[in-house]
């Protein structure tokens, strides 16, 4: 469905962009990253996390973080002779010389397989996909990577004010990306739609040859195949990278531009984009949970107020004191009043789910074809039409 670009029109979307704030505590980026933001991209060589989820690991919620643990990550600590994956210990042989199990072996901060992961199986200990880590050391290594190059890789760009455009940027479009897994354990965009928010004009709508080498294209849910990504490298109808998909997306989109999507941080952050005007049904939907939760409470109160409460001087709700006209309450409220629904559960919340509920529509159904992003970006576009035809009077 069509929808016409008038004034009004645009006024109502323009008022559903997100200020910076709500952006920022959604996961959005909207800053340059600097220096520290940066190092905690780094990766550790062993275990494979990230310096940023190594310090968040590391703030237990009991005390402060020992303090070895936070030189361990320190790069300054370091020694000229980096320890080796083969320096660590091997968990398994200790655990059957102690033949006791995990619990007498000692407790390494960075554990895990040295080996490849093949059909299923680890190469290092010819155990499966889920058995524990076979090795352990006491710190983690940070990957030896200088800062210009996490930079390269890492940092966010905003969107441009002038590009090689053929026409003036689009007013509104709506943008998905389906991810891989890059070798680093990153998420990759590996297809890209982006669609014309009014008349739904295909503007994008390519597989993305990643430039950095991949640990799995998550075909199961992305519904990229190397067969498809080989086919769209032959036929070179592929985007490349980040870079190159960033490119292509600006040439119809300005600063000015609203960028609608379903959790569209996830995107932008993958495709490593800083953009201001963006409208997202997740955000939408999930205020829109919670105000109806308060409201449908409100409204129990109210109803136990009108049968046996009473405003107290200050105007509260106070329920009278008495044990048996409280459970007198409950029983009424349960037939009368509406039950509270909680606030919707991220499952709630998903585009599948929503799709469903606000638009009657099923969409990822492919079962193993898995997502669509021109499905996707579809829906997130018609969630966002429909709350603009459906505003929710509590927000008035
Ligand atoms: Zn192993
Ligand atoms: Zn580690």
């Amino acid at each position: 469905m069509i929808i016409t670009p008038n004034e009004g029109y645009i006024w109502q979307l323009r008022k559903l962009v997100e200020p910076p704030e709500t952006l920022a505590k959604n996961g959005y980026i909207m800053q340059p990253l600097n220096d520290d933001e940066l190092f905690m991209k780094k990766r550790c060589l062993g275990c494979g996390k990230t310096m940023h989820q190594l310090r968040v690991k590391q703030s237990p919620n009991n005390g402060p973080p020992p303090q070895a643990n936070k030189a361990d990550i320190t790069p300054s600590k370091i020694t000229p002779s980096q320890p080796t994956i083969q320096e660590g210990l091997n968990i398994k042989s200790l655990q059957t010389a102690t033949k006791s199990g995990v619990s007498e072996a000692p407790k390494f901060s960075c554990r895990y397989h040295p080996g490849q992961l093949i059909r299923k199986v680890w190469t290092c200990c010819n155990r499966n996909a889920s058995a524990e880590p076979c090795v352990g050391t006491n710190m983690h290594i940070p990957q030896n990577i200088s800062t210009d190059a996490l930079a390269d890789k890492y940092q966010v760009h905003s969107t441009p004010r002038v590009v090689h455009m053929q026409r003036s940027p689009r007013v509104a479009v709506a943008l998905d990306c389906e991810m891989g897994t890059a070798a680093s354990g990153d998420s990759e965009p590996i297809r890209v739609t982006l669609i014309d928010y009014f008349s739904k004009e295909i503007l994008v709508n390519n597989i993305i040859f990643p430039d950095v080498s991949m640990r799995h294209l998550n075909t199961k849910y992305s519904g990229v195949s190397w067969d498809d990504m080989n086919k769209a490298k032959r036929q070179q109808t592929c985007l490349w990278g980040v870079k190159g998909t960033r490119e292509a997306l600006w040439r119809h989109i300005g600063p000015g531009t609203i960028v609608v999507g379903h959790g569209a941080n996830n995107d932008l952050r993958a495709l490593r984009w800083m953009h201001s005007s963006v409208v997202d049904s997740l955000i939408i939907e999930s205020t829109r949970a919670k105000r109806e939760e308060l409201r449908k409470s409100a409204e129990i109160e109210s109803a136990d107020e009108g049968r046996v409460g009473q405003k107290g001087d200050n105007g509260d709700i106070r329920l009278t004191p008495f044990s048996t006209t409280a459970t007198g309450i409950a029983e009424s409220t349960e037939e009368t009043a509406p039950k509270v629904t909680v606030v919707r559960k991220p499952r709630q919340l998903s585009l599948k789910s929503l799709a469903k509920l606000r638009l009657g529509r099923d969409i990822q159904t492919g079962g193993k074809k898995g997502h669509d992003s021109l499905e996707d970006a579809t829906a997130a576009r018609d969630l966002v039409h429909w709350s603009i035809m459906n505003p929710d009077e509590a927000s008035h």
